[in-house]
C-alpha cells in the first residue's frame, strides 16, 4: 500500500491542477464576458399540464467566448458564484430577460412570466432588493410576470433570508424553489417561507419511467407540494410517459425536451410571439 502512495498522490495533483487552470480561465475571460457581448440568453418555455397552453419561460444563460469555446452554465456559475462576478453577470440576466420581456409583451406575449435562475450569492448581496425594483421600474414590467427561481441552497434558515423573501412577496414578484427534492428543505420549511412554486427537479422525472423507474419520490413531492397549495412543476419531461403521469398525479406545469428546449429568443419569437414585429 505503501508504495502506490506517491502514485496517488501525483494523480491527485494533476487532477487540481487541471481544475484550477480552467477555473483560472474562466474567471478571467468572464470578466470581459459582457463587454465583449460573449453572454445571451435562452428562453425554454413551460407550459399549462392540463391544457398544454404556454404559461411561462425561464432564462438560461449561455456564454461562447473565442478561446474558451461555448461552456456550460454548470461549469461556470460555480466559479462565477466563488469569486463574485455572478453579482454583476447575474444583475445582467435579470436586466436582459426584463428587456426581453418588455418587448415580447409590447408586441403581443400574453399572460406569461419570465423566470430567471437567481443564486444564493446573488439573493444575499445588499442591493438584490433594490435591483428588483429598479429592473421592474425600467422596463415597467408588472412584478407577478417575474419570478425567481432559486435552490435550498439559499440558507433560507437565516431570519436576513426569510426577511428578504417576504419582501419580494409583498412586491409581488413570484418565487420558485428549483431543483426541489435534491437540497435539505422540510416541510416546515415550505410551510415558513413565501414561496410560490416547486420546481421539481428532472432527475425525479428521469426515474418516471424506464430501467431503474421509481415513483415513491415525485409522487410525495408533488402530494406535498399539492397539499401546500403549491404551483409543481416538473423540469425535464422527455417522454409522453412521464406527461402521462405527471398529469394523472396532479403537476400542475411541465417543461422538458419533449414540449421544446431552450430557445434563442428569435426562435421563441418565431413560434410564441404572436403578432410579433420582426
Ligand atoms: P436549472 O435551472 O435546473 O435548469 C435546467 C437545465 O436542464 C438547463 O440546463 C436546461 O437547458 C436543461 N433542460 C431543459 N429541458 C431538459 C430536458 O428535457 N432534459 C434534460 N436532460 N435537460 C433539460 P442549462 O441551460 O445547461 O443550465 C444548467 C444550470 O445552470 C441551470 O439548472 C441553472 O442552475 C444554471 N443557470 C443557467 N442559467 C443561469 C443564470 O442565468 N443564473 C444562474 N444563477 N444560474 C443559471
Ligand atoms: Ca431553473
Ligand atoms: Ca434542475
Ligand atoms: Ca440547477
Amino acid at each position: 500500500a505503501k508504495e502506490q502512495g506517491p502514485n496517488n498522490y501525483r494523480f491527485f495533483r494533476k487532477d487540481m491542477k487541471t481544475k484550477f487552470t480552467q477555473r483560472v480561465a474562466i474567471e478571467q475571460q468572464l470578466r470581459h464576458a459582457i463587454d465583449n457581448d460573449e453572454l445571451t440568453l435562452v428562453y425554454q418555455p413551460k407550459f399549462d399540464a392540463c391544457t398544454c397552453e404556454l404559461v411561462g419561460m425561464e432564462a438560461l444563460l449561455r456564454w461562447h467566448n473565442e478561446e474558451l469555446g461555448s461552456i456550460s452554465p454548470q461549469t461556470f456559475i460555480p466559479v462565477v458564484e466563488e469569486s463574485r462576478q455572478i453579482i454583476e453577470i447575474g444583475h445582467w440576466v435579470l436586466h436582459k430577460a426584463a428587456e426581453q420581456m418588455k418587448k415580447w409583451q409590447d408586441a403581443g406575449l400574453g399572460a406569461v412570466s419570465m423566470a430567471v435562475n437567481i443564486s444564493a450569492v446573488q439573493l444575499h448581496h445588499e442591493q438584490f432588493i433594490p435591483s428588483i425594483h429598479e429592473i421592474l421600474q425600467t422596463y415597467q414590467l408588472e412584478p407577478k410576470w417575474l419570478e425567481l427561481e432559486m435552490t435550498e441552497s439559499i440558507e433560507i434558515n437565516r431570519s436576513s433570508m426569510l426577511e428578504k423573501l417576504r419582501t419580494l412577496n409583498r412586491m409581488g414578484v413570484r418565487l420558485a424553489v428549483d431543483d426541489f427534492g435534491t437540497g435539505y428543505s422540510s416541510i416546515s420549511y415550505l410551510q415558513k417561507f413565501p414561496i410560490n412554486s416547486l420546481k421539481i427537479d428532472k432527475s425525479f422525472v428521469q426515474r418516471i419511467s424506464g430501467p431503474h423507474s421509481d415513483h415513491s419520490l415525485i409522487e410525495a413531492i408533488i402530494a406535498m407540494g399539492r397539499s401546500l397549495k403549491l404551483e409543481v412543476i416538473a423540469e425535464g419531461v422527455e417522454t409522453e410517459e412521464q406527461l402521462a403521469y405527471l398529469k394523472s398525479h396532479g403537476c400542475h406545469q411541465v417543461q422538458g425536451y419533449l414540449f421544446a428546449a431552450p430557445l434563442t429568443a428569435g426562435e421563441f419569437e418565431a413560434i410564441y410571439v404572436k403578432g410579433a414585429k420582426l
